[in-house]
């Protein structure tokens, strides 16, 4: 794939950037090599001024870099706002709380004692270099969830972003850079997937962090463990959202609308699989049809759209192989389905109903604007429905039934239940998968110790 920004509103190539070549790379790691040696005998406190000083330049550019993130990967402008000012958020958050999240700990008296010791600690200390290899989807928030709390660790990062996404990666190396962040802590690099694995070889690098596709999450694994080192994946999801008849439908129809088109429809976290109850089976469809039929598609810079383009064309082909595969063995269609004739890589927001478990979209993530609805007998099936997907990344239910809520908790396969709401990432909550959505945490305190090395310090008598 090249490294360049292509308008996936109009299909226009506006920029490329040539990969860097050994020579280049090799000065990189070197640099974060040197970086890391220095950035770990910072304090907390010079690192979270620094940290603070990124997220009060980020709103400053905020404007800005929102157009920046629409012109390369289409999501609508007010969502590309809120992205960088949730980015600043988190890193704030992280300056804020890094430091008595990574204090050292004090065992139990009576296990010190046990032990034969004096006293014991346990040190969170930095691991080194990590490499970072990133989507295009949310392109600022998956780095950011990553840097800010590496940096308030002590470690350095190297970005390996998208393809698609370069103005924006190189932006993120720019503003960490002016915010303070010596030479080397926080690079970008401008490569194709095919130059992870020489990184990931490489000694200096420590770790990787990988958010993208499953065979991306796959590839980086292998060669993390054919190296041993620690890696967190972060990979797709096909996440349920469970109707049963005590929710509030209006509101719940209305909320799965959005849980379902956010970022164009291209989520990891988005609902995907709309598993409702018979008794409200016909009344939820109705209105979340029309919900979703109502949405404005259209040019991603105008303030009142509320779907831009997908981001690639072949990301656009592939979500239309799987609609009609779903169609031929007969899916019906309530809404969408057909892709609009008009230039730039947009798809319309899809309804489909009467999905088996032979369709490809029952096990495939639908990446894009397309929402499956399954119609269930009772809270046993909602269960076995929801759980029969390789993903385990969230889930949403709406019920005010205590019993089902407990069930729900209890048995349903992923890394988050939200109840009477969608999912959203938060900096102080944990954000991962199960199953074929990855391992390992990001953010909150999970997240800031996965590229740690805990340390116990033992003292003898
Ligand atoms: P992708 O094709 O896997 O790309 C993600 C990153 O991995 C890009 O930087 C890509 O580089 C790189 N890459 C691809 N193949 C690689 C390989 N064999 N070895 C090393 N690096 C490789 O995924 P995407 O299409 O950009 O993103 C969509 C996917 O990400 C969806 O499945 C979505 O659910 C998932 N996602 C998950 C989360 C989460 O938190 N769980 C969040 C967001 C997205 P190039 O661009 O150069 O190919």
């Amino acid at each position: 794939m090249p490294i360049a920004t292509v308008n996936p509103a109009t299909g226009e190539t506006l920029k490329t950037y040539d990969a860097l070549g050994e020579e280049e790379i090799e000065r990189r790691l070197a640099i974060a090599d040197a970086a890391y040696r220095s950035h770990r005998t910072t304090t907390f406190a010079e690192r979270a001024l620094r940290m603070n000083r990124a997220a009060d330049l980020l709103d400053e550019d905020q404007q800005d870099i929102a157009r920046v993130m629409t012109t390369e990967m289409g999501k609508p402008i007010k969502q590309a706002r809120a992205e960088a000012a949730k980015c600043a958020k988190a890193m704030r958050w992280y300056a804020e709380h890094a430091e008595g999240l990574l204090a050292d700990e004090e065992p139990a008296e009576r296990d010190v004692k046990d032990s034969g010791a004096s006293w014991a600690l346990v040190r969170y200390r930095p691991l080194g270099p990590v490499l970072a290899v990133m989507p295009w989807n949310f392109p600022m928030w998956q780095v950011v969830r990553f840097a800010a709390p590496a940096l308030m660790a002590g470690n350095v990062g190297l970005l390996k972003h998208a393809s698609n996404v370069p103005q924006t990666a190189l932006y993120l190396e720019d503003l960490l850079r002016r915010a303070g962040f010596a030479e080397g802590c926080f690079q970008t690099l401008l490569i194709g997937s095919g130059a992870v694995e020489r990184v990931l070889r490489d000694p200096r690098v420590k770790a990787a962090t990988l958010t993208g596709s499953e065979p991306a999450g796959r590839s980086v694994a292998a060669i993390a463990g054919d190296e041993v080192k620690k890696t967190v994946l972060e990979l797709g999801g096909s996440d349920p959202f469970i109707v049963m008849p005590s929710a509030e439908l209006d509101r719940a129809a209305e909320v799965a609308v959005t849980a379902r088109v956010q970022n164009n429809g291209q989520s990891c976290i988005a609902a995907k699989r709309f598993i409702v109850h018979t008794d409200v089976f016909d009344a939820f469809a109705e209105r979340f049809a029309a919900g979703m039929a109502a949405l404005k598609v259209g040019d991603p810079m105008e303030e009142e759209t509320d779907i831009g383009p997908l981001s690639t064309e072949q990301g656009r082909a592939g979500l239309e192989e799987l609609v009609e595969d779903a169609v031929g063995a007969g899916a019906q269609v309530l809404c969408g389905g057909e892709r609009p004739d008009r230039p730039g890589w947009f798809y319309p927001p899809t309804v489909l109903a009467g999905i088996t478990p032979r369709m490809r979209i029952h096990q495939e993530e639908a990446f894009g604007p397309v929402a499956t609805l399954y119609r269930v007998a009772d809270l046993d099936e909602a269960v076995a429905v929801a759980n029969d997907t390789p993903f385990g990344l969230s889930s949403n239910v709406w019920t005010h039934n205590g019993v089902e809520l407990d069930r729900f908790v209890q048995d349903l396969e992923a890394g988050g239940v939200y109840v009477n709401g969608m999912t959203a990432s938060h900096p102080a909550f944990p954000f991962g998968g199960v199953k074929r959505s990855g391992y390992g945490r990001e953010l909150s305190e999970h997240g800031i110790r996965e590229f740690c090395n805990i340390t116990t310090v033992w003292h003898g008598a």
